[in-house]
């Protein structure tokens, strides 16, 4: 029985392998994945015919280029062997997308958020109802859905689906298990937002090829400040964590926090707090629960003309963040940092205290500061980091369930 087990072990690592190789460079030849993979030419047959027979992969012929010969026979997973949806939740709104196993997008909707109201039953309503209309949109059945990937700011506990803390419900939990069973039988994941842009970030940079990449962080800037820290392993697997960064007590300024403490980073340089320091609104004042765009571009605007004090409401917000990353560094290590969120379109106002906040620190004074890139389009990398961590989770739970259910 023992060695039983450990054979078939060993088959769904090997599968685990090539599934992830195809994953990581699209579909692939025989001899292909057995490079990427390390694995012996008669293994890759045997798992290739194996997860054909499954219905998880499917061959495809494709001409090579400039010969006349036989076309090449590739290998890459049937796109209707399951589906995952994904759903992101923002202050101001809620996005719903559908994907094949193959990760290719099928549908997706937005419904708006009424920002007035925190309260979490008509949201409960409306994502089980969003779900279902996706599901009927695409003409497939609920049991065909793997994996909900479900992601928002704040505090989550992946292990129940839960979300303690949030910017959108405040301390109103939401059980995302509870409002899907039994009719769903997916499994849930749910990430915090930054957790999934460091993510993708990290796979960004692996592909571009940056050098030395031992870890990423993405820093999101918006209402509230979100941070994620992607690491690599030595075997090059990836684990990624979302630290309470925006509310890491950064100061004793006595200024309130949304979450009811006073001095967190958010309460600088998330956005009520720079209106209010633009508006020399005292420090304690209750944070305004959603402020616009458009008002936050008008005290940039002001800021950008040298209005002192909208100047220096960036400046502080940027000395917040800056001081707050030396932290990060000191705790951890150099690595490059990416900063994304609506935040962005102001980061020539943040960037002097940024660089002033980081500076400070004798790690930085010594090593030197981290590189910074600015990356706007966050929902992009929000979704990247979904299809990534769910795809894994449905490649993990295929062969599982498939091969070792003979
Ligand atoms: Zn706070």
């Amino acid at each position: 029985m023992l060695v039983k087990s450990s054979t078939e072990l060993v088959r769904q690592q090997n599968s685990a392998l090539v599934l992830a190789s195809l994953r990581r460079h699209g579909p692939l030849a025989h001899t292909d994945i057995s490079h990427h993979t390390g694995l012996a030419s008669a293994t890759v047959s045997a798992i290739t015919t194996e997860l054909e027979k499954a219905e998880v992969l499917e061959r495809r012929e494709q001409q090579a280029a400039a010969s006349r010969g036989r076309p090449r026979v590739i290998f890459g997973q049937r796109r209707g062997a399951g589906y995952l949806v994904t759903v992101r939740i923002s202050s101001d709104l809620v996005q719903y997308s559908l994907a094949d196993y193959g990760g290719t997008l099928t549908d997706r909707f937005e419904e708006a958020r009424n920002q007035a109201d925190s309260s979490t039953r008509p949201f409960a309503e409306a994502f089980v109802a969003a779900l279902d209309r996706l599901a009927d949109r695409s003409r497939i059945g609920r049991e065909e859905v793997l994996v909900v990937s479900i992601s928002s700011k704040g505090l989550v506990d992946p292990a129940s689906a839960r979300l303690l803390w949030s910017p959108v419900f405040g301390a109103e939990q939401v059980d995302f298990a509870a409002l899907l069973q039994p009719r769903w039988r997916a499994k849930i994941l749910l990430s915090n937002e930054t957790l999934l842009v460091a993510h993708a970030m990290a796979l960004r940079m692996e592909k571009a090829g940056v050098e030395n990449l031992h870890a990423v962080a993405a820093l999101s800037l918006g209402h509230s400040i979100g941070l994620g820290i992607a690491r690599f392993d030595r075997g090059g697997d990836l684990s990624v964590t979302a630290p309470n960064f925006g509310h890491m007590l950064n100061s004793s300024d006595g200024k309130l926090c949304r979450c009811g403490s006073q001095g967190c980073i958010e309460a600088s340089a998330g956005f009520y707090g720079i209106l209010r320091t633009a508006f020399e609104v005292p420090p304690d004042t209750i944070p305004a629960k959603f402020v616009p765009l458009a008002e936050m571009d008008k005290i940039a605007l002001r800021a950008r003309q040298g209005h002192r004090m909208s100047e220096y409401a960036f400046r502080q917000a940027g000395l917040a963040l800056g001081q707050g990353l030396s932290r990060m560094v000191s705790l951890y290590e150099n690595m490059p940092i990416a900063i994304t969120g609506p935040g962005t379109r102001y980061f020539d106002l943040i960037r002097r205290g940024l660089e002033e906040g980081l500076g400070q620190s004798q790690q930085v004074r010594l090593l030197g500061a981290p590189p910074i890139t600015v990356v706007p389009e966050e929902a992009t990398l929000v979704l990247e980091g979904h299809l990534d961590r769910a795809l894994s989770e449905m490649d993990h739970d295929i062969i599982t369930a498939r091969t070792g259910a003979e």
